[in-house]
């Protein structure tokens, strides 16, 4: 089902309430990292492009419910006005919607640009109290959603104010459900799932729906020692999970069933300890020494890997393949990153870390797509309902 998106609505003259996501990275008031900030400006520039009038919020951090100066949202206000090149009118009210608030809103002009101070200065915020709701629905003629990070909860600012008045998506979860969406509806093949990461228990859900859908699994990272216990080797001290090697066995057959081609690494990077200075050494994966870990794949098993995402024409990427912010074990998630950014096929990188991995390996405009959201892009590929956007009009 397709969203509606500020693209199919009338703007002009209306106060828009965006939801973006700003919980961006503080160093005391300084902002360490502004590329969330970034990255709602094509919706915000569109809204006023066409004539609307933008009020905008977000959470930041954890406040308890209450105010707490920590996380005020004034320094973000500061940042955005200047990527934005005009002012931006910082609501500075403790109940995000109070009476000043109120009349910063009603004064309100065509270009104008209000922040309202961090949703969870409400404890109604995380409780998707209706009241609250309303409140924020209050302010404005349309709700927009462009908070792709925070669609997975059912909050007051991401779903309650959305059944108060007309709600759609910005710019950014519209490229989300075009390109994650797109290709969980009507994949290209051959499709290559890639997935990685520390553990096979937070990854079940997305193993367990990609299984209905692809043609290639490649498992990697940490999570690859409990399927290689499963098929009988030894892993060592590598990360094991004990009480998921019946599952990991299970899934191995049912791949089998649907003719899925599951790879798993045939060597590994060993070294007797965690640490980014450890020794190590390339060993077959069913030989891995009784006093060691796995911590990256080998230069085989990223062969092997490439091979197949080469020979894709979706691939969908979930977790490193090994502990990439050690540089001595990033190799194996660098070769599959590599593979990815060569091909030419459709490329999706989703998940906190593997986002940042690809960024931070210089491989972000080679993929065709990024998703922006970590648990919500899981949340996305284990194909559960995403409140926040479930609640949005549809086409
Ligand atoms: P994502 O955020 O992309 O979903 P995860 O959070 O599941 O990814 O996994 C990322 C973490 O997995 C990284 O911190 C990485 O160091 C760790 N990891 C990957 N391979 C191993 C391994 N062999 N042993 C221990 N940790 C690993
Ligand atoms: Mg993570």
């Amino acid at each position: 089902m397709t969203k509606k998106s500020i693209r199919d609505i009338d703007l002009k003259g209306k106060k828009v309430l965006v939801r973006v996501d700003f919980n961006v990275p503080l160093d005391g008031d300084r902002i360490t990292d502004d590329t969330r900030i970034r990255a709602s400006l094509p919706t915000i520039r569109h809204i006023l492009d066409h004539g609307g009038k933008i009020i905008l919020m977000s959470h930041l951090g954890r406040p308890k419910g209450s105010p707490d100066p920590k996380y005020s949202l004034a320094p973000v206000a500061k940042e955005l006005s200047e990527l934005l090149g005009r002012a931006v009118l910082f609501a500075d009210d403790d109940k995000v919607v109070g009476e000043s608030t109120r009349n910063a809103v009603d004064s309100m002009k065509e270009g104008d640009v209000v922040l309202l101070q961090n949703t969870r200065f409400r404890k109604e915020e995380t409780d998707n109290d209706p009241a609250f709701s309303k409140e924020l629905a209050s302010l404005a003629d349309v709700f927009v959603n462009d908070a792709f990070g925070a669609v997975h909860r059912a909050h007051a600012s991401t779903v309650g104010v959305a059944t108060y008045i007309p709600a759609v998506c910005g710019l950014l979860i519209e490229k989300e459900l075009e390109f994650l969406g797109g290709a969980l509806d009507a994949p290209k093949r051959p499709f290559t799932a890639i997935l990685g990461g520390a553990k096979v228990s937070d990854k079940i859900g997305v193993i367990n729906n990609l299984m209905e859908k692809v043609d290639n699994l490649i498992i990697g990272g940490g999570m690859a020692y409990t399927f290689l216990k499963a098929k009988g080797y030894e892993v060592g001290t590598s990360l094991l999970e004990e009480d998921k090697i019946d599952l990991a066995k299970e899934l191995m057959e049912k791949a089998k069933d649907k003719n899925i081609d599951l790879l798993l690494p045939v060597d590994v990077v060993v070294a007797e300890k965690f640490a980014a200075d450890a020794p190590h050494t390339i060993v077959k994966a069913d030989v891995m020494p009784a006093d060691q870990m796995g911590l990256d794949i080998g230069p085989e098993t990223s062969d092997l890997f490439a091979k197949t995402i080469g020979e894709s024409q979706l691939v969908i990427w979930n977790g490193p393949m090994g502990v990439f912010e050690f540089e001595a074990f990033a190799k194996g998630t660098i070769a599959v990153a590599k593979a990815m950014a060569q091909s030419e096929g459709v490329t999706i990188v989703g998940g906190g870390d593997s986002a940042s991995a690809a960024v931070n390996l210089g491989f972000a405009d080679q993929m065709t797509h990024i998703s922006t959201g970590g648990g919500a892009s899981l949340t996305f590929l284990e194909g559960k309902a995403l409140p926040g956007i479930d609640i949005l009009e549809d086409k």
